[in-house]
């Protein structure tokens, strides 16, 4: 080890370090709607884009540099999980010694690691953590800046902030007014959060919250977004009920987390008045729903993504992975927006240049254009095309160094959970099914 500049520590063989290089390919997608260059090459100085243009009209000032071609690729910006948790992946298990708890932090991130790394190797290269234990997201976020290990760009958030026994009371975050929402927020800030993620309403992966009921007032959730940007940082809200989702839309939150419009009786139903308040404040979301468990035949992961696209809302890629979906589901989530009636080039923004927005990284990553980080990926065939083309992944770029993949399992849609063996504190999933069946009967259950 030795000191580097900033005065921090650094290995002194720093891992992947970036490639100054011109990558050319059949086409380039910007990350712009329209933005499809033919024949086109990009020059990566530094780890930054250097240029990007017509592979003909490469200036001389980047002819000298190595040539890696792909000419039968696409080259897109690095994809954007928005939705993951990086720290409660270890959920259902914990290491083998008699006290686990006193682990808990190391164990959480380390275990993190993997699921990261996964990822980054089917070619998210941006990951922004909704809910952690004990920062453990943080601390991969730093290990990895600080080039220790290799992974994806993390965006933190810490533990979410929930109300006592609400959903993922057991992350820590629990807090019950307004004094406990600001100091918490302030702990999260000296902590190093970039982003606080509220649980707006209950949810489903906590035994006995209600998905359809609003965990906060908006009066709570107002002071929780006032103190937070006035700390700089963005806010999330994971929302499935329709109760939940007006009073974050009322109270200014940047983001939205599952948007499913479940309402008492257990019942989804779409409010357009609503979606179209969403779209005209901005709000990103990612609609990502808990697949019904088992999963119904024709049944996508993102129910609600072609009305809220259809009333202008900007969707994002959040996969709740690590929680929901493992890893590898990142591109059958992408497939699932196709399949709901999203064209590609949308599916493509959402995921590039549209979730970088989302995650506080505009400007930093997620277009192809001078200036942008080198975060790219080389797809062999044409995805704008064919969303499918996404698993042809040939290369990883992040930050200009080629990272060296791990072997991912494709994911499987019969079998969603392939990589979670359901505890039976999560049993509330079965929730959704357990009170349409209770509102289909008691409606017909005699009041007299
Ligand atoms: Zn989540």
């Amino acid at each position: 080890m030795s000191k580097n500049q900033s005065g921090t520590y650094r290995l002194d063989n720093p891992i992947q370090q970036p490639t100054d290089r011109v990558i050319t390919a059949k086409r380039i997608f910007t990350g712009r709607r329209g933005g499809t260059i033919a024949d086109a090459a990009v020059a990566i100085q530094r780890g930054r884009i250097a240029w990007v243009g017509s592979a003909g009209e490469l200036p001389a000032e980047y002819g000298a540099l190595p040539v890696e071609s792909h000419p039968e690729a696409t080259l897109t910006p690095g994809f954007v999980e928005t939705h993951a948790h990086l720290g409660g992946f270890a959920y259902e298990f914990d290491p083998d010694v008699p006290e686990p708890e006193r682990h808990d932090q190391g164990w959480h991130a380390l275990t993190s690691l993997a699921p990261a790394r996964q990822l980054a190797s089917v070619g998210v290269t941006t990951v922004q953590s909704l809910g952690a234990r004990n920062f453990a997201d943080v601390v991969l976020r730093e290990v990895i800046d600080h080039q220790i290990v290799a992974g994806p760009r993390i965006v933190a958030s810490g533990p979410q902030l929930t109300t006592s026994g609400g959903h993922s009371w057991p992350t820590g975050g629990e807090v019950d007014s307004i004094t406990e929402i600001k100091k918490k927020i302030r702990d999260h800030h000296k902590a190093g959060v970039d982003v606080i993620k509220v649980m707006a309403t209950g949810g489903f992966g906590t035994f006995g919250s209600a998905p359809w009921n609003a965990q906060f007032t908006t009066e709570e959730l107002r002071a929780l977004v006032e103190e937070a940007h006035r700390l700089g940082k963005r806010t999330a809200a994971h929302a499935h009920g329709t109760q939940g989702i007006r009073r974050s839309v009322e109270a200014g939150i940047d983001y939205i987390a599952h948007a499913t419009f479940i309402s008492e009786d257990g019942i989804t139903r779409f409010d357009p008045a609503l979606a179209d308040q969403i779209a005209e404040k901005g709000i990103f979301v990612d609609p990502c729903s808990p697949p019904s468990y088992p999963a119904v035949e024709g049944e996508t992961s993102t129910p609600r993504a072609k009305e809220l696209y259809d009333h202008g809302v900007k969707i994002v890629l959040g996969h709740d992975i690590g929680a929901v979906l493992p890893p590898s589901g990142y591109l059958y989530g992408m497939e699932q927006l196709v399949a709901s009636g999203l064209p590609e080039e949308e599916v493509l923004i959402a995921a590039t240049s549209r979730g970088a927005a989302a995650v506080g990284l505009a400007g930093v990553t997620g277009v192809i254009e001078a200036g942008y980080e080198a975060d790219l990926l080389v797809i062999r065939g044409n995805p704008i095309e064919n969303i499918a083309d996404t698993k042809n992944l040939d290369e990883v770029i992040i930050g200009g160094f080629t990272f060296q993949r791990d072997h991912v399992e494709p994911f499987d849609p019969a079998n969603r959970w392939s990589n979670f063996e359901l505890k039976p504190r999560l049993s509330g999933l079965d929730a959704r099914t357990q009170w349409v069946e209770r509102a289909e009967r008691a409606a017909s259950h005699p009041i007299d």
